[in-house]
């Protein structure tokens, strides 16, 4: 036994600070988790602190847990959202003060509350306010993370994915446990940086294993293979909120070795500015409009031996029916649908139940930018409460609830209603209901960079298409009102 003690707790939001409305205590308390009950959830997951526990078993060291939450990806969080866990943060490790080593903090980066701009750092500084700075608080985030220099003040380190698909959750959360045991034991000596080459990018292109983004991990890679470097990340940022940090930055640790850490997000920033023209689409044609996109994947199935995928990437509610709208219009046939978002239409589907003939309308739930309600007619070929465990890469040992959900055949198109936000990781949303993605020659995504994991090997193809949605590729259609001067291509163009 090492009698090492480490605080632990989780904060996530993605947050699209223009969709109207607000992300209330209750959305975030649907996924929160408690005191002890922080570990017995995390444990053997795909998750930060699922990585955290890992290596604090290994090292025979006691974590204490304080809370873990976590809002999704929505409109604006409302400040007691932050009030409430940041408050049970500074009194859960108030509790801990003198007792802990360290404290190993497991956030996302593009929170946005209705008075904070960036309230993770925020969120840090309180615990500082706590713990104070003589200990190691080492923070992980999201690859989505918008974060500049202020965070370094108050992380001894931070660590982000570097992957997304996030496949590597438990990495990062291995990442920072294991430079958190070195730091502690005195084998090194964090010393950090922070660089933002200035550059937006809609999540659609922070596919890694796509280039550019590809390209930017590998160099990523390259340096954590140099002497002295201890970590390295390329927080790629969250394109659709609208607060003062936004967009990449570039974060090196080292050991006890600033000017290393400085040239290598110099470095990385230098290569992201050279491809800022493919990193924000403009360079090439990859995006299709709703209609060209819709026939292009219905040509490509007479030739394919896999399933077309349509990423429908603009789609942040999982409910807007523009494609769905446009592969009924072009009588798209064996395509599935699977993850529409309508609570609504999901519970009618499962009072009329399996094999009835229904007539409703779904999707568009939110009344903004989603393309309206669609009228469909079909029949139920599933109902009843779609909860599973995921065996996918991302949600491994995760228990995925859907809620009452219903399966509609609506002419060709399988269409899969669920109660309970979630888009398409893996195979399970298909499988764990009785069918497989071989039983279809098109399935539509509205997962962005995610759903890569798995439907790149068993997709023919991926075609993107850019409906108007809520998060378009296109950031000229959005008013930004907070994001500084110089930052591509929104307050800058070439
Ligand atoms: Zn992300």
């Amino acid at each position: 036994m090492t009698g090492y003690k480490i605080g632990v707790a989780g904060f996530s939001h993605e947050t699209i600070t223009f969709w109207p409305g607000l992300t209330t205590l209750k959305d975030f308390e649907m996924n929160a988790y408690h005191g002890e009950k922080v570990i017995e959830k995390a444990k053997g997951t795909n998750s930060c602190i699922g990585g955290f526990i890992e290596v604090c078993e290994r090292e025979k060291v006691e974590l204490l847990p304080v809370c873990v939450a976590s809002g999704g990806a929505t409109e604006t969080v409302a400040d007691e959202v932050y009030a409430f866990y940041v408050g049970e943060m500074r009194r859960g490790f108030d509790e801990m003060k003198g007792e802990i080593d360290g404290v190993l903090l497991s956030l996302h980066g593009a929170m946005a509350t209705e008075s904070r701009q960036d309230p993770e750092t925020d969120a840090v500084r309180e615990v500082r306010e706590v713990v104070g700075y003589d200990i190691p608080l080492m923070v992980t985030f999201d690859l989505h993370a918008n974060k500049d220099g202020a965070i370094l003040k108050e992380a001894t380190a931070v660590f982000g994915y570097q992957s997304s698909p996030h496949v590597d959750m438990r990495n990062t959360g291995i990442r920072a446990a294991n430079a958190m045991m070195r730091t502690l034991r005195g084998e090194i000596k964090p010393t950090t940086a922070l660089k933002k080459p200035g550059i937006v990018v809609p999540s659609v292109f922070s596919a890694t294993t796509v280039s550019p983004a590809k390209d930017i991990i590998d160099r990523v890679h390259w340096w954590e293979g140099k002497p002295g470097v201890v970590d390295v990340s390329a927080l790629f940022g969250f394109a659709w909120s609208d607060v003062s940090p936004l967009g990449m930055g570039m974060v090196a640790v080292t050991d006890d070795d600033p000017k290393l850490a400085q040239e290598i997000v110099a470095d990385l920033c230098e290569l992201a500015w050279s491809k800022r023209r493919e990193l924000t689409g403009r360079s090439d044609a990859v995006l299709h409009g709703v209609k060209e996109g819709v026939r292009l994947a219905i040509e490509k199935t007479r030739k394919a031996e896999k399933p077309i995928v349509i990423l429908d990437h603009a789609d942040r509610s999982n409910d807007t029916t523009y494609v769905l709208r446009e592969l009924m219009s072009q009588d798209a046939q064996k395509t599935a649908f699977p993850m529409l978002y309508d609570p609504e239409a999901a519970k009618k589907i499962v009072e009329a139940g399996v094999g009835e003939i229904v007539d409703l309308e779904v999707g568009a739930t939110t009344g903004w930018r989603d393309g309206g309600k669609v009228r469909v007619k079909g029949e139920v070929l599933w109902s009843g409460h779609g909860k599973y465990m995921g065996t996918g890469p991302m949600s491994v040992n995760r228990e995925v609830d859907l809620g009452p959900t219903g399966i509609l055949q609506v002419g060709g198109v399988w269409l899969q209603v669920i109660s309970r936000q979630s888009s398409l990781l893996d195979e399970d949303p298909i499988k764990q209901f009785g069918y497989t993605p071989e039983d279809f020659d098109i399935i539509v995504s509205k997962s962005k960079t995610h759903f890569r994991a798995v439907y790149e090997v068993i997709g023919e193809e991926i075609i993107i298409i850019d409906a108007p949605g809520q998060c378009p590729a296109d950031l000229g259609v959005l008013q930004y009102r907070n994001v500084k001067e110089g930052v591509y291509p929104i307050t800058l163009n070439d």
